[in-house]
């Protein structure tokens, strides 16, 4: 399971800080009762292309003794199950679908200038399906503006807001992904299938 580590330094800075296991462990599991801090779990390393970065990150690991399940720390400012982090997609987004620019000034003003056609297109289709519910859910950290679609709606709400703080408020508290769950993840970020039944003798 992800869960989200509140860091607002830069990427730079994160590495250094994670170096301490004690700096951000958590004093409980998130998966069950267990109310005792996690044990180190050593790490497992994603790539990540944000503002002025484009490399590998550490993710540090946690261990529940109890429920012998492992609790992973995603920095804030990378989304789960995506290698661009917000920083980058939201001046895409905001971009393309705010200020109605076309897909090639969106990825220069995200600075990824060389990105595939396709992957912006990808960003938008996600975000558009997942507008109405970021709409509703961000309602709770401010009211609704005027807007002609929820597209523009959940937009306006998300550049008040500011994208990371929504993000931490969507993730952490109602496991909503800002881009919307890959279906193998669906409904919350963990995965749905059932594994299968084995035969009765
Ligand atoms: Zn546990």
């Amino acid at each position: 399971m992800q869960i989200l580590h509140r860091f607002a330094g830069s990427i730079q800075r994160y590495s250094e800080a994670l170096s301490d296991p004690d700096r951000y462990r958590p004093d409980h599991c998130p998966q069950c009762a267990a109310q005792h801090p996690l044990r180190a779990h050593g790490f497992y390393t994603r790539t990540l292309v944000d503002i002025a970065f484009d490399g590998t990150v550490r993710i540090r690991r946690y261990l529940c003794c109890c429920c012998i399940r492992t609790v992973s720390l995603l920095p804030e400012f990378a989304l789960p199950y995506l290698r661009f982090g917000i920083g980058v997609v939201a001046l895409f987004l905001a971009t393309r679908l705010l200020l109605g620019l076309t897909l090639k000034t969106a990825a220069a003003a995200a600075r990824v200038a060389a990105m595939p056609y396709q992957r912006g297109q990808f960003w938008v289709r996600r975000f558009r399906r997942q507008a109405e519910n970021l709409s509703a859910a961000l309602a709770a950290l401010i009211a609704p503006p005027g807007a002609p679609d929820f597209t523009s709606k959940a937009l306006q709400m998300l550049e008040s807001v500011g994208w990371i703080a929504s993000h931490r408020f969507l993730f952490a508290g109602l496991r909503v992904h800002l881009l919307g769950w890959p279906a193998f993840l669906a409904p919350d970020g963990r995965i749905a299938a059932l594994p299968p039944v084995a035969p009765s003798a």
